[in-house]
Formats: C-alpha cells, sequence, structure tokens
C-alpha cells in the first residue's frame, strides 16, 4: 500500500498516520519529522532548513526531494504525511516511483473548516524526541510534559505561533492546494471529512481505503 496524505496544517495527518500506519504496517514517512530530526543536529544544513521552517515556509523542494526520493524508492509500503507539497515534488515523486514500478495506491486529502484548524493547532503539542503528537484537551500525554512512547519532552511546536500559521495556511493555499487537481487528474484523489472526533475520522478513512 502507497498513499500520500494532503491536507492544510492542523488537520491530523500526523495523527491519523499513526493509526494507519500501524494498521496497514507500512513505513510513516513524514517530511516533517525528517526535517524536524536535521534540525536537531545543528549542521551547516539543519540552519538553513530551520530558518524556512521556523518562518512556516516551505524548504526548498531539491531539498526536500534529495532527502525523500530514495526513501520512497527503497520502500515497499509507505504513507507520506507532508510531501509532496508542490507540483515539482509531485512530478519527482512520480518519476521516482515510476523508476522502480510502484504507483501510488490513493490520496487522500483531509478537508477541515478553518475555525477548527485553527482550534486545533493552538492546543497541539509535540514530544521533542519521537514527534508524537497530542492535544492539549482531547489527546494529553497520560503524564503531563512527557511523552507516552519515549518519555521525551512534550511541548508546543515552535511554529504553532499565531503569525506563522496563518502564513502556513496561506502557502498550503498558494503551494498545495494546486496538488488536489493533479491527483484528481490521476483518479487518485480521494476526500475525507476530518472534523470532529479522532476515531471517528479513522473509521471513515480506513472505510475509503478498504471499501
Ligand atoms: P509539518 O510537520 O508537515 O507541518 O511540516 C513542518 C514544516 O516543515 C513545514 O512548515 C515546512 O517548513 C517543512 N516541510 C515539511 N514538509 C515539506 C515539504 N514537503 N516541502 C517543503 N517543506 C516542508
Amino acid at each position: 500500500m502507497r498513499i500520500v496524505l494532503l491536507g492544510p496544517p492542523g488537520a491530523g495527518k500526523g495523527t491519523q498516520s499513526a493509526r494507519l500506519t500501524k494498521c496497514f504496517e507500512i513505513e510513516h514517512l513524514s517530511t516533517g519529522d525528517i526535517l524536524r530530526t536535521e534540525v536537531s543536529k545543528t549542521t551547516e544544513l539543519s540552519l538553513v532548513i530551520k530558518k524556512y521552517m521556523d518562518k512556516g515556509d516551505l524548504v526548498p523542494d531539491h531539498l526536500i526531494i534529495d532527502m525523500i526520493k530514495d526513501r520512497v524508492s527503497n520502500t515497499a509500503g509507505f504513507l507520506l504525511d507532508g510531501f509532496p507539497r508542490t507540483l515539482k515534488q509531485a512530478e519527482a515523486l512520480d518519476t521516482a516511483l515510476e523508476v522502480c514500478n510502484q504507483p501510488l495506491d490513493v490520496v487522500l486529502y483531509f478537508e477541515v473548516n478553518v475555525n477548527e484548524l485553527i482550534e486545533r493547532l493552538s492546543k497541539r503539542l509535540i514530544c521533542q524526541s519521537c514527534f508524537s503528537t497530542y492535544n492539549l484537551i482531547t489527546s494529553p500525554p497520560i503524564s503531563k510534559g512527557i511523552c507516552d512512547s519515549c518519555s521525551g519532552i512534550v511541548a508546543w511546536r515552535t511554529d504553532d505561533k499565531p503569525e506563522s500559521i496563518k502564513h502556513r495556511m496561506s502557502v498550503f493555499n498558494d503551494q498545495t492546494f494546486p496538488l488536489i487537481e493533479y491527483y484528481k487528474r490521476r483518479d487518485l484523489l480521494k476526500k475525507i471529512d476530518a472534523t470532529g472526533d479522532l476515531d471517528e475520522v479513522f473509521i471513515r478513512i480506513k472505510k475509503v481505503i478498504v471499501g
């Protein structure tokens, strides 16, 4: 199974990815997590990446494509969370998958209204070590500030500040939204109502995937 998740920041891609990868036993490839790991190393490259991420801008295509290309080519089943985000990335993904003859099965587009997105992002917490995500109200860690999975520190994301959230929404509308038409034309796109209860959203997704 090769799945792409598309959706604005706060649509629940990370949360549902964790459930889907467990359920279908496929690898979770989150470009956000890959970049956060890179940033935690404090290299020359990480300083460049951090600048883009802190502003809520997309990291340049050539950097992210180089990081993800080999991973998708060497993995039989995967869920791409946060990639592609531009047409150039989508075309690069198509080329990489064509070469290894492993086409995508489905692209899930998470639809959530803007008020719910802002509400979710303002309550979102992330583990600084394994990047598991939590919601302060609906799904907090069992022990305050401690990750259930790895006992790492759970805190706010540095790019979840109000000004950066607004900017990331507009980046999504300008650069990522055109991918919906791109995948519709390839007959791969399935829309998911991603509002409300997380368990219900997961049931909706599974219905779309397995019928
Ligand atoms: P995410 O965790 O998916 O919300 O990603 C966090 C940040 O990482 C984004 O705001 C971008 O700065 C960067 N990022 C993640 N995925 C990509 C991508 N496919 N292309 C460019 N930048 C990305």
